[in-house]
């Protein structure tokens, strides 16, 4: 795949990278200062009472090793921007969501409704996101890590650091299967860390170009619980080790054949390792996937977005010139068009990955579609 601009994830990237020690550039010694917590934040700590208080509470100082471990095991976590919608517009981290620190206290709720999600708060110099930090400890959350801030990031010295390891994105399409559902093998090409989209059925040809490209399968991601995406699960796992991970609304399906369907096919039930929320980010190697969650087809079908490449994996939700069914078990017609709201209203193109069939582009659907007119 070409790639197409974007700083962001390379700094996303290389925070970690250079947090870690590997590649120390002068840039970061303000992060890791802030990642220490030797900065102005009040809640950065020296030991101090109040430190220990919103430690106990749920607030987290984060060590940049820590950080890096969870980026490479892909716990999931949300990337939360407490600036103003400005700055963010400006220049933000891929895959950062905004709620402007004066917004907490009101959005919080409902926008990050898990208080148990793993959230690393930044801002631009580190005053803001130690305060939202600590409001959102006292709202309850538990997992709350301060970032700190991005003033003296120096950008361009972090996007000029070639360390040979550019982001490359490979995507092999496979139609799989009785229904001829479409298998994704995503990959970086410097880590050799890959993932499936969707596994509609154990396949030999999907598994040699694992082996082949020497792949180490970390996720096998169903972007839903039905038979033609999911009757490869197991075996893709026993034979890889990679974890599945499919929205926390489809596990119901998953675990009932008549629900996934698999009822026709054997009665195969698929058990999920990592249950994933609208937001959470998947990453393996430099690679991050986005959740976007959009029911409709059924409770808990969803997309998958790179924002770095403009890519998106689809699911049932969107196909070229068409959309999913909403009469199965937990489709919905009404809901299944709000998705198709909420994918209108990412502010860019994406080169979209269905479910079934040929690839086209959100902005092409946006267009042409007529379940968009
Ligand atoms: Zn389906
Ligand atoms: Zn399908």
């Amino acid at each position: 795949m070409t790639r197409h601009g974007g700083n962001m994830q390379k700094i996303d990237k290389n925070i970690f990278r250079a947090c870690s020690g590997l590649f120390v550039i002068p840039v970061m010694i303000c992060l890791l200062a802030g990642c220490a917590g030797t900065g102005d934040s009040p809640l950065a700590g020296n030991g101090s009472a109040s430190t220990d208080a919103s430690a106990k509470a749920g607030l987290k100082k984060i060590s940049a090793a820590e950080a890096k471990a969870k980026m490479e095991q892909g716990t999931p976590y949300i990337l939360l921007d407490v600036r103003t919608e400005e700055e963010y517009r400006e220049k933000r981290i891929d895959g950062a969501i905004l709620i402007p620190d004066y917004e907490i206290k009101d959005r919080a709720e409902s926008e990050l409704p898990d208080k148990n999600a793993v959230i690393l708060i930044y801002c631009r110099s580190g005053r803001r996101s130690a305060n939202a930090a600590k409001e959102l400890v006292d709202m309850g959350y538990t997992n709350i890590y301060d970032f700190g801030g991005i003033l003296d990031w120096d950008y361009e010295t972090i996007s000029d650091n070639k360390n040979g390891d550019a982001e490359s994105m490979k995507i092999l399409t496979y139609s799989v299967g009785s229904h001829s559902a479409n298998c994704y093998l995503v990959y970086d090409e410097n880590s050799r860390k890959a993932c499936l989209i969707d596994a509609p059925d154990y396949d030999d040809e999907i598994m040699d170009a694992i082996l082949s490209n020497k792949l180490s399968l970390e996720y096998i991601i169903l972007t839903h619980g039905h038979f033609d995406h999911i009757l490869g699960a197991n075996a893709f796992r026993d034979k890889t080790g990679a974890k599945i991970a499919v929205h926390e609304f489809e596990t119901e399906y998953l675990e009932d054949p008549e629900k996934s369907m698999t009822s026709y096919f054997g009665g195969e039930t698929v058990t999920a390792d990592i249950l994933l929320k609208d937001n959470d980010i998947l990453t393996f190697g430099d690679i991050s996937l986005k959740v976007i969650y959009t029911p409709g087809h059924t409770k808990g079908s969803c997309c998958f977005i790179n924002e770095n490449e403009k890519v998106m994996f689809s699911g049932d939700t969107l196909f070229k010139g068409t959309i999913g069914r909403y009469d199965f078990y937990g489709g919905d017609y009404d809901t299944l068009m709000e998705s198709l709201q909420k994918l209108k209203s990412l502010d860019e193109n994406y080169t979209v990955y269905p479910g079934h069939g040929d690839a086209t582009t959100l902005d092409g659907e946006i267009a042409e579609n007529p379940n968009y007119k």
